[in-house]
């Protein structure tokens, strides 16, 4: 952001100042083509972040009247979420992160656990590598691994998420036939080849911030040090056959806030982030403190991108432990980890604000576990000792059986929750999953009976159920409307390059 157009901002009304007025008040032109209106997309995504998770998240730390970020954008709508069979176009209703992430960044549908191939296990181009083609500058930021399919699907292709590296394995590379046996390796050996490999040798990425170090080797170093990277930390020592944490350094936020310019390589813990919750109770001079938020690692990526390219920037953010923790049934982590990726949004929307050219999108993958907010004092039936029953005394023809398991007890294979039912009044049962929020009366304690806000899981896996997305700046619009995730790509390509994706 140039002085002079600060200025203009000031003036105009936040995101309405056209790029015409700008060029009339004689401040320096910012980009080559003048005529686009957006310059740069911002993409957050909260992983496994549903409907429901965004709710709780706004009551425990604002209130039932208040906002997060994200819900302060102007655009909102929801997104369709569902995979394809491998091999097939029929649907799988529950995806996965790898799938859901090929199709906004590909914007084909794909099978669970593919990244950057389609259905057939053909590759696909990413909005990430386009735009990194184009000229325009492109950071991918993460909570997670960097390896991990969020990421991922914008800057690697593989048959397999799990072929992250450092080594190759069958195991972890090849999908399997239905009878048992690996799949023939693929004519295209990058779709094998260790996605860790693939991020250090295809600069597809110019920012580079997130978790993972475990996945590099030296020579991953080296790779990236030729390119023109800034490598912080240390991926290993060359002279060893693996790498461990006393061979490797991870990056710190000091390395990080070192950095004033140019491509970075940033990776803060050998595995995934430390979530805020875990890492602020740990000792000062524990290392994971030492790793940056997400609102951090987004700030640093914006002042890294911005004015890089004369064409503009594409940047990808996401929360990965709101997912993670979800599987985990964690609600205490799970809204602490929506908190501070909101926070993340915060840090987007303030860029983009003062810019006037930025687009920003703020969605999910899918939703995680079943995710709900449950009446106070009261359980859900997949735990009740005894179905509910459906009998209605006025017109008897209603009467029904109940869509669950007709033995009526709690089913093991399904419910990995608390028991409730029976021990519903034990308010140790609820534990972990009662919240207060700022609406409760002073002394009420999250973890009481007392606390209004009482969250409950279906299940420790992925849902079905749409995931809201929330969009600020030119071409909101867009995305305020029931779209399918596939759609996601189209939009964003014509919001980068002012122009439909051919063949989409
Ligand atoms: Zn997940």
């Amino acid at each position: 952001m140039r002085r002079g157009m600060r200025t203009l901002m000031v003036l105009g009304v936040s995101g309405a100042v056209t790029v015409g007025a700008v060029v009339t008040a004689g401040a320096a032109p910012r980009h080559e083509e003048r005529q686009r209106e957006i310059h740069n997309v911002i993409y957050l995504l909260g992983d496994g972040m549903g409907r429901t998770h965004v709710t709780a998240a706004r009551e425990r730390y604002y209130g039932a009247a208040g906002k997060l970020n994200m819900e302060r954008l102007p655009n909102y709508g929801a997104v369709a979420t569902y995979a394809v069979e491998k091999d097939s176009d029929r649907p799988a209703l529950v995806t996965d992160s790898a799938s859901s992430a090929t199709a906004w960044s590909s914007g084909v549908k794909t099978y669970n656990a593919a990244i950057g191939v389609d259905a057939y296990e053909k590759r696909v181009a990413t909005l990430m590598e386009q735009a990194h083609r184009a000229g325009f500058a492109t950071g991918n930021v993460s909570t997670a691994e960097i390896t991990d399919a969020t990421p991922a699907a914008q800057f690697s292709h593989a048959l397999l998420r799990g072929c992250q590296g450092p080594v190759y394995s069958d195991a972890s590379c090849l999908p399997k036939k239905a009878d048992g046996s690996y799949e023939d390796k693929p004519a295209d050996p990058t779709l094998i080849t260790p996605i860790a490999e693939q991020i250090a040798r295809n600069g597809t990425a110019d920012v580079i911030l997130g978790g993972g170090l475990a996945r590099f080797e030296p020579d991953d170093q080296e790779a990236l040090r030729a390119q023109g990277y800034q490598v912080l930390g240390s991926f290993g020592d060359p002279a060893l056959p693996a790498q461990t944490a006393a061979s490797q350094r991870v990056a710190t936020k000091g390395d990080l806030a070192g950095v004033r310019r140019g491509k970075v390589v940033g990776l803060f813990n050998r595995g995934n982030l430390t979530v805020e919750q875990a890492k602020a109770k740990l000792p000062a001079d524990a290392p994971q403190r030492q790793e940056p938020t997400l609102a951090e690692m987004t700030r640093k990526s914006l002042s890294l991108l911005d004015g890089r390219s004369k064409k503009g920037f594409l940047l990808q953010v996401e929360g990965a432990q709101i997912d993670k923790r979800s599987h985990a049934n964690d609600a205490a982590q799970t809204l602490g980890e929506i908190k501070a990726f909101d926070d993340a949004v915060r840090a987007a929307v303030d860029f983009a604000r003062e810019d006037g050219h930025t687009l920003v999108i703020v969605t999910a993958d899918h939703e995680c576990a079943g995710f709900n907010i449950i009446e106070k004092g009261s359980y859900t039936n997949a735990e009740a000792a005894a179905p509910p029953a459906n009998a209605d005394a006025g017109n008897p023809a209603n009467n029904s059986t109940p869509s669950r398991p007709a033995s009526g007890a709690k089913d093991p294979a399904r419910s990995s929750g608390p028991v409730n039912g029976a021990g519903a009044n034990d308010p140790k049962n609820f534990g972990p999953a009662t919240f207060r929020t700022p609406d409760d009366p002073a002394g009420v304690q999250d973890g009481s009976p007392e606390a209004s806000l009482w969250l409950s899981y279906l299940s420790g896996n992925h849902t079905g159920a749409d995931v809201p997305i929330y969009a600020y700046g030119p071409g909101g619009r867009r995305f305020a409307t029931s779209q399918n995730n596939v759609e996601l790509y189209g939009k964003m390509y014509r919001s980068l390059f002012d122009t439909a994706p051919r063949g989409h």
